[in-house]
């Protein structure tokens, strides 16, 4: 199946997506230090609570008291105090060295200096990175979902590696080689393949049976 007829199939089926999160590069790594394990779930609850009691803002961050920033961040789930030390880092970061702004910070920066510098924030790897540039209108980079790169292996190519970094490279060739380098593309492309991947096609017991592209995917003929 083509990638072009698998996205429209799970669009027909989930529906169009919307991102979840900040689209803002700092606010996105403020977001992903909201909730632990990372997730939409346990990021939004940090966030809602971090927004209401604190803020946001890079100076609400550097002022608040490291413990007063670890009790809001409770919602999100586990190891609040470690996640509070990880927001104080990205904001004497961006205040240091970005005067306050990261956005405007990187804006005279190649993508390869922008990726490189995103990198050195904490728990940012190629696939954070890949997820700041497309959703924050950096670069159209083929981003894949990091929880769910096996999705559109699974279903073009059948088991996927059981090393992440080729699975993720494999995911990201698929969609450079189906998919043009437009914002408005890879957004859709991994917002879709996110969603089935968390109903559908879980890293461990896939629920095959019901899914939706089941008669198109090749693991699943494969089994
Ligand atoms: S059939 Fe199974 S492996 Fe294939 S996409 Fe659906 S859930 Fe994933």
């Amino acid at each position: 199946m083509l990638v072009a007829q698998l996205l429209d199939a799970l669009e027909g089926f989930h529906g169009e997506q919307v991102a979840g999160w900040p689209t803002d590069p700092y606010l996105f790594l403020v977001w992903w230090h909201c909730g632990y394990p990372a997730s939409d779930a346990t990021c939004a609850r940090g966030w809602e609570s971090l927004t209401s009691q604190i803020g946001v803002q890079v100076d609400r961050i550097l002022a608040a008291k490291q413990a007063t920033l670890a009790e809001a961040l409770k919602p999100g789930g586990m190891v609040p105090e470690l996640r509070a030390m990880r927001l104080k880092e990205i904001a004497e970061r961006v205040a240091k060295e970005y005067g306050g702004d990261l956005r405007a910070g990187l804006g005279g920066l190649s993508i390869a200096q922008i990726r490189r510098a995103l990198k050195k924030f904490p728990n940012i790897a190629d696939p954070g990175a890949d997820r700041i540039l497309l959703f924050g209108g950096i670069a159209p980079d083929a981003a894949v979902p990091s929880n769910n790169p096996h999705v559109l292996v699974r279903i073009q190519a059948g088991r996927e590696s059981l090393n992440y970094g080729r699975t993720y490279q494999r995911a990201q060739e698929m969609l450079i080689a189906a998919l043009p380098p437009h914002f408005d593309a890879r957004i859709r492309a991994y917002l879709l393949l996110k969603r089935h991947g968390q109903q559908f096609c879980k890293r461990t017991n896939p629920r095959c049976s019901d899914c939706p592209v089941a008669p198109d995917c090749a693991f699943f003929s494969g089994q």
